[in-house]
């Protein structure tokens, strides 16, 4: 098989690797992600000035469509910019959930208003977007949402709570599900709409993870008035605007093998070079049952590179995609915790902090966000093994 790239696509990574290579500084590099910054910070100041570098040249989103700031990228583009930006160790945008997830269901559903109004700003990292989904009640089960919207003249009048609402502490609008007819049956009567974190009755209260991070907030709405201008397709139709949401959500999981081979890279070098724990004058690359353990890992980072390759090849080919998305899902998370497993294994308590105690801790949430491991299994024995549902 010839992996190699069109000649069109290596111009292009050689164009924005020269352009990284102008633009990232040292200070740059030690950014932490958005996750771990707090509202008004230098640090997020830092990496919304870096959002606008990249907005300005028309890197911020090379996959959106050139009318909207973006290069209408192809898939081997999009490829070879993510290969570069993780190469380089380049903060990506604050708009992380925004410009994958939100955007397309604005450019698909939205009135030529919204999207004048709310995708340059997002594109340049002016507003920071969450997506209020999950409840308390309503998780794997999103359908069973309980936020309650009533039509009250040219407002809804929002009520409810949302949680695990990623970068919610800094987000200053929100794509939020919310259930506009309680009559219909739970898919139908659910709408989407477009809310300015700033509108009272919103209180945002920050949740810290493991991580020590303000990942997540709860959200609570309180006879919050929303112009009914916010509505993001049809009324009712939420669950459709949702889908599209999520579908953009989980095509994301294609490059996901690029950081965790890099990282399992970096914990086969340590292992060369840390002293094996059972001794011997051993490397830990050395100890018979931990190069068993690192060659399970390697195996695993491949496997997922051969399935986001496969999934590249049918949007190249434009073939539906098909169960690549759950299947990297599973592979990535359940891997990412292996990784931390083994890291501690050569490392020792030294694997408790820096970034692999980090990485390991924050790997037990790969198992549930976007989309549980066994809501994945249940996709993967219905679609691809013809399973029944029960
Ligand atoms: C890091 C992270 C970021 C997140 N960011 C956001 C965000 O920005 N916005 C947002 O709205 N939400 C967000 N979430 C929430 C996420 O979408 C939910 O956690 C996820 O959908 C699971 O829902 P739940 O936590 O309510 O668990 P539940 O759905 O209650 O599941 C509990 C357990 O039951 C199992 N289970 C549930 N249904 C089935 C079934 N049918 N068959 C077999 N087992 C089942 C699950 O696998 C799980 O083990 C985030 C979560 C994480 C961890």
């Amino acid at each position: 098989m010839d992996w190699s790239f069109p000649p069109e696509a290596e111009a292009f990574r050689a164009e924005f690797r020269a352009w990284l290579v102008e633009h990232l500084t040292p200070e740059l590099l030690a950014l932490p992600m958005v996750v771990g910054c707090a509202p008004g910070s230098p640090e997020l100041a830092a990496l919304r000035a870096w959002n606008r570098e990249l907005a300005d040249a028309r890197y911020a989103a090379i996959s959106w469509p050139e009318e909207y700031g973006g290069r209408g990228a192809t898939v081997i583009e999009q490829l070879v910019f993510t290969e570069e930006m993780h190469r380089s160790g380049a903060p990506g945008t604050v708009n992380v959930i925004g410009l994958s997830n939100i955007a397309p269901a604005i450019m698909q559903y939205g009135t030529e208003d919204q999207k004048r109004r709310f995708l340059p700003r997002m594109l340049r990292g002016d507003d920071i977007w969450c997506q209020g989904f999950s409840e308390p009640d309503a998780g794997s089960d999103l359908a069973s949402l309980s936020t309650s919207a009533v039509r009250d003249g040219d407002h809804f009048v929002v009520n409810g709570q949302k949680t695990w609402n990623t970068l919610g502490n800094l987000a200053g609008w929100c794509e939020l599900l919310v259930r506009t007819d309680r009559d219909a049956p739970k898919h139908k009567g659910i709408s989407c709409l477009l809310v300015d974190m700033s509108l009272p009755g919103v209180e945002v209260r920050p949740l810290t993870t493991i991580t020590g991070e303000p990942e997540f907030s709860e959200l609570f709405f309180t006879d919050v008035r929303v112009p009914v201008d916010a509505l993001l397709g049809p009324e009712h139709e939420g669950w459709r605007v949702a889908m599209t949401t999520l579908s953009y959500e989980r095509a994301g999981v294609a490059s996901l093998h690029l950081g965790l081979r890099a990282k399992i890279g970096g914990l086969l070098a340590e292992a060369k070079r840390t002293p094996a724990r059972s001794g011997g004058g051993r490397t830990a690359a050395q100890d018979p049952v931990l190069r068993q353990e690192l060659a399970r890992l390697y195996l695993q980072g491949e496997l997922l590179k051969l399935v986001a390759d496969r999934a590249i090849s049918d949007a190249i080919h434009g073939r539906a995609t098909g169960p690549e998305g759950s299947i990297a899902k599973l592979v990535w998370s359940e891997t990412s915790q292996h990784l931390g497993e083994v890291a501690a294994d050569v490392l020792g308590p030294a694997a408790d902090a820096g970034p692999w105690g980090r990485d390991r801790v924050y790997s037990r949430s790969t198992t549930i966000a976007g989309g549980t491991t066994q809501v994945n299994k249940n996709i993967l024995a219905q679609r691809v093994l013809g399973l029944p549902r029960r």
